[in-house]
C-alpha cells in the first residue's frame, strides 16, 4: 500500500464526553457535523497514559508529535510550553523530521503574525508546535503567507488579529478550510493546530464557546471532502478533554477522539489506543509505502 497524503487537524481541549447538551456544548446544535464525527466516526484514545493527574498540553502535544510518552518522561502532565527536558525530545523524535528523512514533504500550516523570524526568536517561550516546526523546517508561515492565503491563522477567521494591527480581510471558517486544503494538496503531511477550543473552555463565556464550536464545525465541514479523496487521509486528534464538559473550567479525564477518514484511517483507529501510539502508527502508514522501493529501482 502506498503512503497516504495526510491532513491532520490538532484540536486542543476536545474530549469525548456525554451526549448530553446540558453538560456537553458540542451537542447544543452549534456543531452538528463535529457531533456526528465524534459520535459515529471517532475512536476513544487515552491521553492519561498511566500518569497521575489531569492530562496537559505540553506533554500531550509532545506525545502526539513524537510518539514518546512525554508525561512519563516528565513524571507528570505538564501544561503550557515545553522546557529543557521536552524540547530535546521534540527535536529528536518529531514526525516531520522522521517523514522528511524518508523523502516525504511536510508542513505546518499555521500562520504566525510576524514580520520576520527575529520576532519569533525574541519570544521567550515556544509551543510544542513551534519547536517542532522550527527544528524540521527552520521557518514558519508569517503575516505575508497569511495575506496571500498560504497559511491559516489559529483562530481561522483572523478576527483576533485586529487587536494586533491586522487590516486584511476577516474570512469565513470555510474559506480558512479552503486555504488549508490548498496547502495539504502540496505536501505528503500537513498539520494545522487549533486551540480556541481549550482557550474558550478555560476562559470564555458560553457565547464564546458556542461561537468557537460553530466556527470549528464550518471549518471541519470544508475539510471533509479531503478524507474522501483517493489516497488522502484526514485526521482529527486532541491532547486532552476540556470543552466537552461545561461543569468545569479544567481539563478532563475523558478520552480524546481520533477521527481518521480515508487511506490508512481504519488501521490508525485500530492501533491507536493511547496518545503515544499515534506517531508510530502514522509513520508505519508511510514506511510501508512502496514509494521508497520505486525510488530504489529506477526505470
Ligand atoms: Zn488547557
Amino acid at each position: 500500500m502506498s503512503a497516504p497524503q495526510t491532513l491532520m487537524v490538532f484540536i486542543d481541549g476536545l474530549g469525548l464526553g456525554p451526549v448530553d447538551p446540558a453538560i456537553n456544548p458540542i451537542y447544543r446544535g452549534y456543531s452538528p457535523r463535529l457531533a456526528d464525527l465524534l459520535e459515529n466516526h471517532a475512536v476513544a484514545v487515552d491521553p492519561v497514559m498511566g500518569v497521575k493527574g489531569l492530562p496537559q498540553s505540553a506533554t500531550g502535544q509532545t506525545t502526539i508529535i513524537t510518539g514518546r510518552n512525554a508525561s512519563e518522561i516528565m513524571g507528570r502532565h505538564m501544561e503550557g510550553f515545553p522546557g529543557p527536558t521536552l524540547v530535546p525530545v521534540i527535536e529528536e523524535n518529531n514526525l516531520y523530521d522522521r517523514l522528511q528523512k524518508s523523502g516525504f514533504t511536510c508542513t505546518f500550516a499555521n500562520a504566525y503574525y510576524l514580520k520576520d523570524m527575529e520576532e519569533l526568536y525574541r519570544r521567550r517561550h515556544w509551543s510544542v508546535s513551534t519547536v517542532a516546526a522550527m527544528k524540521a523546517f527552520g521557518w514558519v508561515r508569517n503575516a505575508e503567507s497569511l495575506l496571500s492565503d498560504c497559511a491559516v491563522h489559529q483562530d481561522l477567521t483572523r478576527a483576533v488579529l485586529r487587536e494586533r494591527g491586522y487590516t486584511g480581510p476577516i474570512i469565513t471558517p470555510a474559506e480558512a478550510g479552503g486555504h488549508l486544503l490548498g496547502i495539504a494538496e502540496q505536501h505528503d503531511f500537513t498539520l494545522f493546530e487549533y486551540f480556541q477550543t481549550d482557550l474558550m473552555a478555560h476562559k470564555g463565556s458560553d457565547k464564546d464557546i458556542h461561537r468557537v464550536l460553530s466556527e470549528l464545525d464550518e471549518f471541519i465541514n470544508a475539510l471533509l471532502p479531503f478524507g474522501r479523496r483517493d489516497g488522502c487521509l484526514l485526521i482529527l486528534l486532541s491532547d486532552h478533554g476540556n470543552i466537552e464538559d461545561s461543569r468545569s473550567r479544567q481539563h478532563t479525564m475523558n478520552p480524546v477522539p481520533l477521527v481518521a477518514m480515508g487511506k490508512g484511517g481504519e488501521r490508525l483507529k485500530d492501533k491507536v489506543l493511547r496518545l503515544d501510539d499515534f506517531a508510530g502508527t502514522l509513520l508505519e502508514l508511510y514506511h510501508t509505502s512502496p514509494v521508497r522501493q520505486i525510488r530504489m529501482t529506477p526505470k
